[in-house]
C-alpha cells in the first residue's frame, strides 16, 4: 500500500527565453528559443513523490488564469491530488521568468503571484488532508506563517514532518518549529542561511549541521550536490557519498532528494535507509535536463539502487 503524503507549498508557470547574451538594463535583445514548463519547489517535489509512490496530496494556491489551469492539468496527469489546491480570483499564478545566454549563465525573476497568499484558512480548509496521512513535505516559498501553521497541523495528526528550508529564508525560523520537525533538509547555501556557517568541506559540513542540531533540529539531512549528503542526528553522523551517474543538469535534484526522503520515511522507513534511497533520487534527478520531467520514478530508483554496491 502505498503512503499518504502531503505537500504544502508554491507552483509556478517557468518561461525560459534564450538569447545569445543576457540583456542590458533597458536593452532589448532578440532571443532564440522560448520554452514553458510546470515548475515552483512544492510542485516539483509533489510530481516527484507521486512518481515515486506515494499517494499524494498537495496544497497550494494558483490563479482563474491559464496557467492555474495548466499547473493543475500537470498535478492531474502526474496522479497528485488537487482537491485542496485553491483557485485565487484576485492574484494570477506564480511565475518565474528565466533568461539564458549562450554560456548558460542566467538571470531570473520569479512573481510569486498566488503563492503569496496560500493562508492558513487554506490549510484549515483541507483538514480532512489529514486523515490517515505519513508525512508532510514543506519549503519555504509561500509565507513562513502559513508553512508554520502547517506543520503544527501535521505534527497534531501525527505525521511525520520534513522541511526543505530553501530559499534559505531572510529572518530567523520561530524556535517552536524545532521541536515540531522530524526532518531539515537544507543544501550547503540554506544551512550556511540558516547557522551562518559556510559550508566548503566535509568537515565544515558537519559543523554546519551541528549548529542546527544545537538550535533544536532532531535530525539534518544536508545535501551536498555532487558530493552526496551527510545525514546528522543527536546519536550520529553519517557521510552517504553521491551515487556516480552521467550528470547533465542538476536543476531540481534537491527536489528529487527531499521528496524521496519523505516518501520513504512515510513509508516507515529508517533513516538511513530512506537517505540512500533520496541519494538515489537526486542522482537520477541529475541525468535528465529539466525539473518534473528529470523527477524519478519508483522503478527507475529501486532498479538503480539494484545495480549499485550500497555503503
Ligand atoms: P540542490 O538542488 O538543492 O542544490 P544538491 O545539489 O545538494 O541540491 O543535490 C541534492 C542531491 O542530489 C545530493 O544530495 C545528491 O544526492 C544528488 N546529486 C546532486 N548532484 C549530483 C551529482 N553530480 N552526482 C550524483 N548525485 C548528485
Amino acid at each position: 500500500m502505498s503512503a499518504k503524503v502531503v505537500v504544502v507549498g508554491s507552483a509556478n508557470m517557468d518561461m525560459v527565453a534564450f538569447a545569445p547574451k543576457l540583456p542590458a538594463p533597458g536593452e532589448t535583445v532578440l532571443g532564440t528559443r522560448f520554452e514553458m514548463a510546470c515548475g515552483g519547489k512544492g510542485a516539483n517535489q509533489a510530481v516527484a513523490c507521486a512518481r515515486l509512490g506515494a499517494e499524494t496530496w498537495f496544497i497550494g494556491r494558483v490563479g482563474t488564469d491559464a496557467f492555474g489551469d495548466i499547473l493543475l492539468q500537470s498535478f492531474q496527469e502526474a496522479g497528485v491530488r488537487t482537491d485542496f489546491v485553491q483557485r485565487d480570483p484576485e492574484t494570477p499564478s506564480g511565475v518565474a521568468l528565466i533568461f539564458v545566454d549562450e554560456t548558460g549563465q542566467n538571470e531570473i525573476v520569479v512573481a510569486p503571484g498566488a503563492n503569496g497568499r496560500v493562508s492558513r484558512e487554506d490549510i484549515d480548509a483541507a483538514s480532512k488532508v489529514w486523515d490517515n496521512a505519513k508525512a508532510l513535505l514543506v519549503q519555504f516559498e509561500i509565507p513562513l506563517s502559513t508553512v508554520g501553521y502547517a506543520i503544527g497541523e501535521a505534527s497534531r495528526h501525527s505525521a511525520i514532518v520534513v522541511v526543505n528550508p530553501a530559499p534559505a529564508p531572510r529572518e530567523p525560523l520561530p524556535e517552536e518549529w524545532f521541536g515540531l520537525v522530524d526532518v531539515w533538509t537544507p543544501n550547503e547555501r540554506e544551512i550556511e542561511g540558516l547557522t551562518g556557517i559556510a559550508v566548503t568541506d566535509l568537515e565544515s559540513a558537519e559543523s554546519a549541521a551541528k549548529a542546527l542540531l544545537d538550535k533544536g533540529a532532531k535530525a539534518v539531512v544536508l545535501t551536498l550536490g555532487a558530493n552526496g549528503s551527510l545525514l546528522a542526528t543527536h546519536d550520529f553522523t553519517r557521510h552517504f557519498p553521491a551515487f556516480q551517474v552521467q550528470a547533465v543538469d542538476a536543476t531540481a535534484a534537491g527536489d528529487a532528494f527531499a521528496a524521496a526522503l519523505t516518501v520513504k520515511l512515510a513509508e516507515g522507513a529508517p533513516l538511513e535507509e530512506a537517505v540512500i534511497f533520496a541519494n538515489a533520487a537526486g542522482a537520477l534527478a541529475c541525468t535528465k535536463v529539466g525539473a518534473q520531467p528529470s523527477m524519478p520514478t519508483r522503478d527507475e530508483v529501486e532498479n538503480f539502487l539494484r545495480s549499485q554496491t550500497l555503503p
